[in-house]
């Protein structure tokens, strides 16, 4: 097959969180598949100079947005065998420092630069000469390209039909704007519908996608059905529901080549399973030094790395440390977002110097030495489409304490549920005496070392390989181009 995905982010050019992780190893897996795969992402700030093999194709972008032309241009990067990159250059919309955000603050301006980006990648699926058969859209950025294609084709711009899949990873964000940016897509106002894009008086970019994709698919099978209940479904779940014949939740596969524990330049001692004692303690004591705690390899080190943002369970994961500071463990936290949960975190590190490390920022290496130091890795998610995070955990032999939520739920094994298969810690009520009561349960395993280390044994074992996932994308692109009359057309 030739697919062409569209990603607002992509490791290693630009990342803010999984999705970066998941669509580079998605890209990198279906051409080692044997397919042809092109990625287009945005050319941020700092890429060139970064990569400085990213080549400028000869293609001037001049695309619509209402009256305004806006001028772009098309660099590329052939990464691998089969896999190619194309980074759309727009230095007013894209050469900024920050990827959504600046200093925690959205940047005004995110629909008309994801407007723009979506027509370069409907443009690019259109006119690339390797003719892309089906493209993949990821999250509200580019959920409009589905819609401007079918456009496309039904007013008879497209030689062909090109079917697309929408992957949600966050329903949360939506793209949600006022209906007066409706005007920048160019499209007739008859899609300003509540059947179509509009969303209570705005235009909602990512039910466009949910409306207009082909297939759709989410990142894990309990997220996928959690975002067609009230609770979950962030007021889309009336629209998910009726396209659920094609929806599916494909969990996310975690990339070892980057994520694992022997062969990894962040961490000064690396170990395998035969030596995970030897090197987890050797990695906690160098942490605990970096961080400014006490170096002693026998307190119960627990963890947290991720987006500060109310999704992921600040509000009652601080008050939980706060009370199980007083003990003798230590809490290492690395994250940043909202004013409100870095400042509770500046204050637990205040009133427990030396038993917090804090870091307040962005840190892929120490995300590493973090996860690879600690005992515990905290994730009391109030929802999670998947999670990357207890995966990466998993690997490093670290054991996740998890909300029973999305993909949270479908990769961690509690004691409960296995005995001998267990690697981990879930709790179901979002609550902060149920974390407590389940921090206080791996505490006690902390200290039964035999049921410690089978668990620790069976976490570095839990295997989420991308080849599997990458499979079950195959599997619905396939549905898509037999949806759109491809049937036994795909190339290989
Ligand atoms: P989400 O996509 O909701 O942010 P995931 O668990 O799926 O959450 O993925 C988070 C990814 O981002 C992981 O690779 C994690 O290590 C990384 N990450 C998040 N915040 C930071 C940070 N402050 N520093 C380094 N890495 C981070």
């Amino acid at each position: 097959m030739k697919i062409l995905l569209a990603t607002s982010e992509v490791y290693p050019y630009s990342k803010t969180g999984g999705l970066a992780d998941m669509v580079a190893a998605l890209a990198k897996t279906l051409a080692r598949q044997g397919h042809e795969v092109g990625v287009v992402t945005p050319l941020y700030g700092s890429i060139r100079e970064n990569y400085p093999e990213i080549k400028k194709m000869e293609w001037v972008l001049e695309l619509p947005l209402d009256w305004h032309q806006i001028q772009g241009g098309v660099y590329y990067l052939n990464v691998d065998k089969g896999l190619t990159y194309y980074f759309i250059e727009q230095e007013e919309f894209f050469d900024r420092p920050g990827i959504y955000q600046h200093e925690g603050k959205d940047y005004p301006d995110n629909p008309e630069r994801f407007i723009f980006f979506s027509k370069a990648v409907a443009h690019l699926a259109q006119f690339l000469p390797w003719r892309p058969d089906l493209v993949h859209v990821h999250d509200w950025q580019t959920a409009l390209v589905p819609l401007l294609l079918k456009h496309s084709q039904g007013i008879g711009l497209l030689d062909r039909s090109i079917p697309t899949c929408l992957t949600i990873h966050n329903l949360a964000y939506q793209g949600v704007s006022p209906a007066k940016i409706f005007a920048l897509t160019n499209l007739p106002w008859v899609y300003f519908s509540p059947a179509s894009t509009e969303f209570y008086g705005n235009f909602n970019f990512l039910k466009s996608g949910i409306v207009f994709a082909d297939r759709l698919t989410t990142v894990s099978p309990a997220y996928a059905k959690e975002i067609m209940s009230a609770e979950y479904g962030a007021n889309l779940n009336g629209v998910l529901s009726q396209r659920s014949n094609v929806l599916s939740g494909i969990l996310n596969g975690a990339d070892y080549e980057v994520w694992n524990t022997s062969d990894n330049p962040a961490l000064q001692y690396p170990y395998t399973q035969r030596n995970m004692a030897v090197g987890k303690a050797q990695n906690k004591e160098l942490l605990q030094q970096t961080m400014g705690l006490k170096r002693n390899r026998k307190i119960p080190l627990f963890a947290n790395i991720g987006r500060m943002a109310d999704q992921k369970g600040m509000d009652i994961m601080i008050p939980v440390m706060e009370d199980m500071l007083a003990g003798d463990i230590q809490f290492i936290c690395l994250g940043n977002g909202s004013d409100r949960y870095e400042g509770a975190a500046r204050e637990l590190q205040k009133r427990f110097p030396h038993k917090v490390g804090l870091f307040v920022g962005y840190n892929a290496e120490l995300a590493h030495q973090i996860t690879a130091g600690s005992d515990f890795f905290l994730m009391p998610s109030r929802y999670e489409p998947c999670g990357l995070n207890q995966m990466y955990s998993l690997r490093y032999g670290t054991l996740p304490i998890v909300r029973a939520t999305g993909g949270l739920k479908d990769t961690v094994i509690d004691l409960d549920e296995s005995n001998d298969g267990a690697n981990g810690f879930k709790f179901t009520t979002y609550a902060s005496q149920d974390l407590a009561r389940t921090m206080i349960r791996a505490l006690s395993v902390y200290y039964s070392a035999a049921v410690f280390r089978n668990m620790r044994k069976n976490a570095m074992q839990a295997d989420f390989s991308w080849e599997q996932t990458a499979r079950h994308y195959e599997e619905v692109y396939k549905a898509a181009l037999q949806g759109a009359g491809f049937v036994g057309k795909e190339s290989a």
